[in-house]
Formats: structure tokens, sequence, C-alpha cells
């Protein structure tokens, strides 16, 4: 497998499990286990040590596990317990301080971890999310094709809206254009929030009509070769937008620029996030945008590393994050944009379009 990503992120794994004393990881949540092997199935085992890369899978797998690992791993086809396969795997080798995934295992599984033999199980954070969160050229061109995708559904639905018709109505052809232009799946549920609802960070699309003037925000994406995109657009439905709509939607959009101008690697999640916040508390809106500016973005929608007032770690080359300030008014409604943004040594790269005008459908 020489070229494939696959044996670079196995070895890179490898090297911290050597620095960290362990012989072995067991990894079962599936975002790793795909980044590490390609296997989609929703029930696999992957146990790695120096020399070896095992999936144990069952039967469901077994013409789909080796054609999507493709020689990344060796296969071992279980009929019955997925966890009795393992043991057998691992009391027939030399013992193993084995690493878990502490976040992910259950405590039943970590229960039957504990009575195999030959396993001294310790846990273990975040080392495949680690890896994970630095992309590679394949990997951003998956998720620059899915904001495209993306953008392109979006165009494709926002001359059909109108007043009077249902958020729910909306979010169904908006869902329907993405899965017509390729979208293997929406990445998480599409948020369509009209006039006051639109306040809700995390509304669900609901059966209320969207009113004349009022905001409609879309908060959506696509998934591509596992890539996800992940956008907000937010604009006023069948008439111009008042003074008071151009004022809120002007400060988030200056607090999304300058973040996607000055955001840099090296740069902690904190001082991402404050290049935002700090516009947005300039306008007196502070209060209003409770939320972080961004998450990491890949496999999963949210993923290492966070653009939050929490987040102490330099920001590595070669992470995709989402920029999304809002200001969320209780009653009136709120105002997001999000964008997706590939760090380079050469500074923030837009992946979305980056439209950032204010859009007044009408
Ligand atoms: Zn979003
Ligand atoms: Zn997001």
């Amino acid at each position: 497998m020489a070229g494939d990503p696959r044996s670079g992120r196995q070895a890179a794994l490898r090297r911290r499990l050597q620095e960290l004393g362990l012989d072995g990881l067991l990894v079962g949540y599936g975002a790793n286990l795909r980044y590490l092997t390609g296997f989609t199935g929703s029930s696999g085992l992957l146990f790695l040590t120096a020399d070896r890369a095992v999936l144990v899978t069952d039967f469901r797998y077994a013409v789909q596990a080796p054609a999507e690992t493709a020689g990344a791993v060796e296969i071992a086809i279980e009929t019955n317990n997925l966890w009795d396969r393992l043991r057998r795997l691992i009391e027939t080798g030399p013992r193993c301080r084995l690493g878990f995934e502490r976040e992910h295992l259950t405590v039943r599984e970590a229960e039957r971890l504990s009575k195999i033999d030959n396993a001294e199980p310790v846990p273990t954070g975040d080392l495949v999310e680690g890896l994970r969160q630095v992309k590679d050229a394949a990997e951003v061109g998956a998720i620059r094709a899915a904001a495209t995708l993306a953008q392109d559904a979006l165009a494709d639905v926002l001359p059909s809206v109108r007043v009077g018709e249902t958020e729910q109505a909306v979010a169904a052809r908006l869902e329907l254009a993405l899965r017509l232009r390729g979208s293997e799946w929406h990445p998480f549920e599409t948020i369509v929030a009209a006039g006051p609802r639109s306040a809700l960070p995390h509304a669900r699309a609901s059966s209320r009509p969207i009113g004349r003037g009022e905001w409609l925000l879309l908060d959506f994406g696509a998934q591509l070769d596992g890539y996800c995109s992940d956008l907000t657009r937010t604009v006023v439905v069948g008439a111009p937008a008042d003074a008071r709509q151009r004022e809120v939607y002007e400060v988030v959009r200056q607090a999304q620029l300058r973040a996607r101008e000055h955001l840099r690697p090296g740069m902690s999640g904190r001082d991402g996030d404050a290049l935002a916040r700090d516009v947005i508390v300039a306008a007196g809106f502070g209060e209003s945008f409770g939320h972080s500016l961004g998450h990491g973005l890949g496999l999963e929608v949210h993923e290492a590393p966070r653009l939050a007032r929490t987040a102490e770690d330099p920001l590595p080359v070669g992470v995709v994050v989402t920029v999304e300030p809002g200001i969320y008014l209780e009653g009136w409604g709120g105002v997001r944009l999000e964008d997706d943004i590939h760090l380079t040594a050469r500074g923030a790269e837009c992946l979305s379009d980056g439209r950032t005008e204010l859009l007044e459908l009408h």
C-alpha cells in the first residue's frame, strides 16, 4: 500500500504509541476506523500493534471490508461475537499494554477488555483524533467539493423560497437538492429557522410559516467521500432588510471577515475565537454571541481543533475549521455566517465561497 495515506496514518499512530509506552491500540470508533483503514461499516474493532493491524468485523461486511480496506489491514470475519474473536487474537500473542479509546468504549466493552488475559488495558484520549486534525491534499479537496456542492444546492433552492411557506418545506427542498447533487448524506440535521426562531442557534426546522421581512437562517452541509462541509447563510425573505437587520448583519459580517483574514496556524484556538468575538463585543453584542467561533471539520462535522475561549493549544498547520460568528437576540432573531477555512502555512484559505453580502429574497 505504498502511497496509500492509510499506511502513513498507521505509521504515525505507531510512533505515538511507542512514545506512550503502549504495545497496541484498540480502535472501535467509526470515524477513526475509517481514517486508519477505509472501512465504513457500523461494527468493527481494529487491533493495531507495531507489526500487525487486524480489523475484526462480522459476516455482513465479509465482502465490503476487504474491498474498502484494500490491503491496508488484515481482516478477520467473526460470525458470533467480535469481542470473543478479539480475545482469541490477543491471547495467542505476546502480553500487551493495550490502549483503548476512553471517549468511545462503553462500560460493557471495558469489562470485556479487562477479562482478556494477555492485555493490560490503558485508557487513551484523542490519539487518532489528534492525527485527523491535519488534513492532506485529498482530504482538503473533498471538503472543498462538499462545500461547493452545498453552495450549489442552496442556489437551487433560494429563488423558490416564499413568504408563508414553512421552515420544514424549505429544509425539505434543500435536503433534496443536496442529495440530488450527490451528497452521500446530511452530515447533521439541517437547520432552517425563520423570524424569532433564528435566535435559537440550534433550532430544528418547524411548521412555522416564514413571515414577510423575516430572517431565514439556513445551516446545512454536504458529505463527499466521507468528508463534511458545514455552512450557514442568513437571508431576509419577502422585503428589503430594515435598519436593525442591516446593523446586526454588518457586525456579524465584519466579525467573520476579520477572523477569516487573520486566522493563522500557531495561534491558540482562544486567540482565533477572539478575532471575531472582539468585533461583536465592541459593537455591544458580546452577551448575544454565546457559542464558540468554530470547530474542526473532516470525517465528522464536529472534530478537533476548536476555536473557543477555552482552547489553549496552538492550531496546527493543515487543519480545517469553521468560522461561524453569530448574534442572537431573543424575540427578534439571529444572524450567523459560517464558512469552512483551511489553515495553511501561508494563512487562511476559504474552501467555501465565503459570500457575505446580505441577500434579500423578494
Ligand atoms: Zn453549521
Ligand atoms: Zn458548524
